[in-house]
């Protein structure tokens, strides 16, 4: 099936991993964003031929304007936060798949659902800053949001059967518990940063990866899921499951639990 999609934070681990699965399936790219990353950008631009391309940093805007000067079927550039908001609202792209990182990506996602795109989103600090701004723009505007992180795919996959889904009656988002799983205080003292940004099972950006050590991760994703499926709190327990293999499950009215499993690799959530 021929898609054509806007990806923002195309540099990133979510981005790059997006593009494998544009490459996979001959999707075509509509627009592509990145903060300062310009050399990665230049190769993104060479192979997909996006149309526009957003550049939030000022500096790594003009390096890349002055890079591309001249060329012909260069993508027209977009500058800073308000080219970001622009390439998030344009025609042209079915879906905006959002893999920005931070607080940076809520505007992105709020402008890509009023403009009437379907969201796929990686971004999860938009739902966990702006929860309900992203989940009422999406019932006033009928557009589709996808979850992209790996656990949040999963509940969404196990909750396709409309019939069942009604009963939902509580989640279980699964942790691997990161590298420091199980250490005692004084072990934990001799960590750095080094230790800490080496995942046992996943090869992500920096920031997720420090807050999936300290766990800090998986308390976003509570929040996170409790936006995205409308369950209180107190319905989502966290539950360890070292080798991320089990990506999340949800039990139902009959106590009945359908589980998602797969390998850890986020093309698979990201196809989803
Ligand atoms: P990365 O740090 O690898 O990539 C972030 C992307 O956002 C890059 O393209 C970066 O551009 C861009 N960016 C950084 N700062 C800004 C800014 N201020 N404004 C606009 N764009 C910016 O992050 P990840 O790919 O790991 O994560 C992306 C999102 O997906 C996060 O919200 C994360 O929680 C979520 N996620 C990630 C998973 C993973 O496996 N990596 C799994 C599940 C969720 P540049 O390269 O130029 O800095
Ligand atoms: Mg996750």
């Amino acid at each position: 099936m021929s898609k054509v999609i806007t990806l923002l934070g195309s540099t990133g681990s979510i981005g790059t991993q997006s593009l494998d699965v544009c490459r996979m399936h001959g999707y075509e790219v509509f627009g592509l964003s990145a903060n300062s990353s310009v050399d990665k950008l230049l190769a993104q631009i060479a192979e997909f031929h996006p149309k526009y391309v957003a550049v939030t940093d000022p500096a790594a805007f003009d390096r890349l304007s002055a890079a591309l000067a001249g060329q012909t079927g260069a993508p027209k550039l977009l500058k800073g936060a308000d080219g970001l908001r622009e390439l998030a609202a344009m025609d042209g792209a079915g879906t905006v798949l959002n893999a920005v990182v931070g607080i940076a990506g809520l505007d992105a996602s709020l402008t890509a659902i009023e403009s009437g795109h379907d969201l796929a989103l990686a971004n999860k600090e938009s739902l966990v800053t702006g929860g309900h701004l992203v989940t009422d723009a999406v019932k006033k505007n009928g557009v589709h949001l996808l979850p992209v992180d790996s656990e949040h795919s999963a509940i969404f996959q196990c909750l396709q059967d409309q019939h069942s889904a009604k009963t939902l009656e509580k989640i279980l988002l699964t942790a691997s518990g990161g590298p420091f799983f199980g250490m005692g205080t004084e072990e934990l003292r001799t960590k750095t940063k080094a230790d800490a940004l080496k995942h046992p099972n996943w090869n992500m950006g920096a920031k997720i990866t420090i807050d999936s050590a300290t766990l800090m991760n998986k308390g976003l994703e509570l929040i996170e899921a409790a936006w995205l499926f409308g369950l209180p709190e107190d319905k989502i327990q966290i539950v360890v499951q070292r080798e991320s293999i089990i990506h999340s499950a949800v039990q139902f009215a009959d106590h009945s639990i359908i589980a998602q499993l797969g390998v850890p690799d986020m093309r698979i959530p990201i196809q989803y």
